[in-house]
């Protein structure tokens, strides 16, 4: 695997391949490091689909807020390599902010409000703008034939699927499945903020998703609002730390949020999609109905 810090090094790479094989496929792994196995499965799925594997690690400071992590997110460079050598991903692009930002960025993506303005976008207003912006950067440096998203940010996944629709890019978008540890929680970079007290706890969200999809599946109450309501008490109740940003149960093609089964909603086009803070850690997963 080769490790590039410039764009102008990256395309010379990629030149040079395609100029030898016009046919050569060519996936992208955007990730903002500190790897895991969910990471990994997203390399090992692109290597399925393509001949090249270009994973990047750059931590994007337009997808942070004030007051986030931007500063204590992990950069663990190093370990990272090693993990995407042993999955065989071809190129790292790991730029420094210099090199994607080189002036102040002033042009953006703004996501369609419908998909960026909820779940996510509520409590991180500029979230999405930042990631849908560095993303069609990435996609223009990389000029990739497909590029692979984890399903644990479900709204990113749809928010760039849309991006690629609106602005008719000719990459194909997939989604990952979620990557969980044996006791079920997402696997997420942000699980290394978690005391080992609260670690052991936060499995309960996982929990509480899953019990929420079998009453929706089971009960003949057709109005959700009591069940979610049940399951923010059931997870707060457990301990304390729990502080639930939002539980909600949603349209899984356009996140519009759906109050209750009538209409002829059917439950195979629902997902539930939850935020919770444990102690100071924020925690996001779903789980498709
Ligand atoms: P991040 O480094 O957090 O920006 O994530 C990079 C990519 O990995 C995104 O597409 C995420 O959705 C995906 N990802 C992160 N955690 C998981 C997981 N547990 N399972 C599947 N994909 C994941």
């Amino acid at each position: 695997m080769k490790t590039l810090h410039k764009i102008s090094d990256l395309r010379a790479e990629l030149n040079a391949l395609k100029n030898k094989n016009p046919e050569l496929k060519i996936a992208l792994v955007p990730t903002m490091g500190n790897l895991h196995d969910g990471h990994l499965k997203l390399m090992q799925q692109a290597k399925q689909s393509a001949d090249i594997v270009v994973a990047t690690i750059f931590v994007n400071r337009l997808q942070f807020g004030v007051g986030e992590d931007f500063d204590k997110y992990p950069r663990t460079l190093q370990a990272d390599q090693q993990k995407l050598q042993s999955v065989s991903v071809d190129f790292l692009f790991a730029p420094d902010e210099n090199e994607l930002y080189p002036q102040p960025q002033n042009f953006y993506v703004l996501p369609d409000e419908n998909l960026q303005g909820v779940l996510e976008g509520k409590t991180r207003p500029i979230h999405f703008r930042g990631v849908a912006t560095v993303v069609l950067k990435l996609f223009n440096i990389v000029q990739p034939n497909c590029a692979f998203f984890g399903k644990k940010d479900y709204q990113q996944l749809l928010i760039l699927k849309a991006m690629v629709q609106q602005f008719a890019l000719p990459i194909e978008i997939f989604g990952v499945e979620i990557a969980r540890a044996d006791d079920g929680l997402a696997l997420s970079s942000r699980n290394g903020y978690l005391s080992e007290s609260e670690r052991k706890i936060a499995p309960k969200l996982q929990q509480t998703l899953q019990q929420l999809r079998q009453q929706v599946l089971t009960t003949s109450e057709k109005n959700f609002a009591n069940l979610v309501e049940n399951s923010k008490n059931a997870l707060q109740q457990q301990n304390s730390l729990w502080q639930v940003d939002y539980i909600k149960i949603c349209d899984k093609h356009n996140l519009r949020e759906i109050q209750n089964l009538e209409n002829g909603v059917n439950t195979n086009d629902l997902i539930i999609l939850a935020a919770a803070k444990l102690g100071n850690t924020r925690l996001i997963d779903n789980l498709e109905i």
